[in-house]
């Protein structure tokens, strides 16, 4: 099975193709980060009109780096929500249009189920049940894949996703936007116990999160400074400010392992990318003799390969979208 997949949820125009689920035959990206980076976020107006642009030559990259043409394909898969509105139309009106034409099932996907069967393209061993922490711009949850295709909720931030609060804290530091990664490198300068900043819990539900605590102490702590007049390092700041963060994320993962008795953890979306959290997780699941799972970096953060391989298990699983799919900015994960 050849599954043509498509992503525009967000500021990424993204085609791949994927063989049988796990294997990559293409992985096209054009980033739009150039063009956001002037107004210091994204601009979704300009990121529909990107993507309207983008679109076409993305998915003849990748049908060419795969050596295919949409005749050899078995099924067209797209992100269909959640994300902006006008960004995830325009892939959802493409894959229509292609399925259409050729007479191809169409399988939408929803982008979060993406990030987590990221973990899939590199371990092909893995199979649910396990848990995985879903860590990316809009998203902070842990969620319990109990098959493919089924997930549970079992923690979820209360305010800030973890990449919202790299990205603010970034901007309040003067690195500029996208600040995770930015952050991640400053932060190899630092040192991580230089300043104290807080880790939020939540008191009844132990596996939430809340990030807005930790932003606003950093927020806080360079106001203290420049008001004193005194010079602050922001090296420290990353660093501290990444490994308050870090930890959080660990041990409430680490909780959720114990809780439900699972002997495999992964980690996806966006901040999975970053090199403290990577180390930390695995530092963590060694100590617990637990399997752990990461994607490589190019498959943390938005791309379509992820959303191929999460439209294959969809597909097996009989998951077929009519030319009435729509975008839906919401969507809720497991919905279909
Ligand atoms: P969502 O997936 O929730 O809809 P999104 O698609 O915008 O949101 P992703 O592309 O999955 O988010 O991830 C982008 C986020 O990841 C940004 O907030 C970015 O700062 C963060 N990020 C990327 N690389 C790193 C890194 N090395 N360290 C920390 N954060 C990172
Ligand atoms: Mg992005
Ligand atoms: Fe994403």
């Amino acid at each position: 099975i050849k599954i043509l997949a498509i992503e525009s949820s967000c500021d990424e125009t993204a085609a791949a193709v994927i063989r049988n689920g796990r294997e990559v035959l293409s992985n096209v990206i054009s980033s739009q980060i150039e063009l956001h980076k002037l107004y210091g976020g994204v601009v979704p107006e300009i990121a529909s009109r990107k993507h309207i642009e983008k679109v076409n030559q993305v998915i003849q990259a990748a049908l060419d780096e795969a050596e295919m043409t949409l005749d050899d394909m078995d099924a067209i898969g797209v992100t269909y929500g959640p994300g902006l509105v006008g960004a995830l139309l325009v892939g959802v009106a493409e894959a229509k249009a292609i399925a259409y034409a050729k007479k191809l099932p169409l399988v939408g996907v929803h982008h979060i189920e993406g990030h987590i069967s990221a973990n899939y393209i590199e371990h092909p061993d893995l199979e649910p049940p396990f848990i995985c922490l879903v860590v990316s711009g809009g998203h902070t949850h842990l969620v319990r894949v109990k098959d493919y295709g089924t997930y549970e909720i079992l923690g979820r931030t209360r305010d800030d996703a973890a990449g919202e609060a790299f990205d603010k804290v970034a901007r309040a530091i003067g690195l500029g936007y996208p600040g995770g990664p930015k952050i991640d490198k400053l932060s190899k300068e630092g040192n991580p116990e230089a300043i104290s900043f807080p880790k939020a819990h939540v008191a009844e539900a132990p596996l939430d999160f809340s990030f807005s605590g930790v932003k606003s102490a950093v927020l806080n702590y360079i106001n203290g400074c420049e008001m004193k007049g005194i010079s602050y390092n922001t090296a420290d700041i990353a660093a501290s400010f990444q490994k308050a963060v870090v930890d959080v994320l660990v041990e409430h993962s680490m909780k959720a392992v114990e809780m439900y008795h699972t002997d495999k953890f992964a980690i996806a979306g966006g901040v999975a990318a970053n090199s403290g959290l990577r180390k930390a997780m695995k530092a963590a699941c060694e100590q617990k003799g637990i399997q752990f799972s990461y994607p490589s970096p190019i498959f943390c953060t938005d791309n379509a390969a992820m959303i191929g391989v999460a439209a294959y298990y969809e597909y097996l699983a009989g998951t077929r979208h009519g030319l009435d799919l729509n975008a839906v900015p919401n969507l809720k994960l497991g919905e279909r």
